[in-house]
């Protein structure tokens, strides 16, 4: 890894920025998290930096249940993230589509979308859960940093159960 990359790693784990997409959200979630940028919980203590663009940014927060119309601006301003790349999913709204769940305007949760690395739990989560949220990010940009990106935690996952034996047929004569 060259100087230029190193010093890239080091600004981005002391200050991670962040970037916030209302997703179809009744809008109680980012009033939590611009709360959690506000003097009282100062979410800046920790260097964390509300940021305009994607491009820029190293955690997506994403607020409220996915809209059908929202879903491919959703997926677009994640792929326009570096890697690696992080995204919360606040709120029962992000997590499962919550009040909207199954609605014929929405495909819920945001993990339907894109992948999701911490959710938010709440109606709307309170800032310092949000908080919370940003600093497991923060454990795992570290660790995904130390280790060259995220591919090394998809191979540390187990791989999945083998898939249940078919039932056999009954068949009654
Ligand atoms: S989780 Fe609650 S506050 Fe947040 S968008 Fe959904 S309904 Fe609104």
């Amino acid at each position: 890894m060259n100087l230029s990359q190193r010093l890239v790693n080091w600004a981005r784990v002391k200050s991670p920025w962040i970037t916030l997409f209302n997703s179809g959200a009744c809008n109680g979630c980012d009033i939590e998290v611009i709360d959690a940028l506000t003097p009282r919980f100062d979410i800046e203590r920790f260097g964390i930096l509300a940021q305009g663009s994607p491009r820029h940014a190293d955690i997506l927060i994403v607020t409220g249940p996915v809209t059908a119309k929202q879903a491919s601006r959703l997926k677009r301003i994640y792929e326009q993230m570096p890697e690696p790349k992080y995204v919360i999913a606040m709120g029962a709204c992000g997590a499962t589509g919550g009040v909207f769940r199954g609605l014929y305007h929405v495909v819920d949760g945001v993990e339907n979308v894109i992948p999701v690395d911490a959710f938010v739990a709440g109606c709307p989560p309170r800032p310092d859960e949000i908080i919370n949220g940003v600093v497991a990010c923060l454990g795992l940009l570290k660790e995904d940093l130390a280790h060259g990106g995220k591919e090394w935690r998809r191979k540390k996952e187990p791989a999945p159960p083998p898939a249940p034996a078919a039932k056999p047929v009954e068949v009654h004569a």
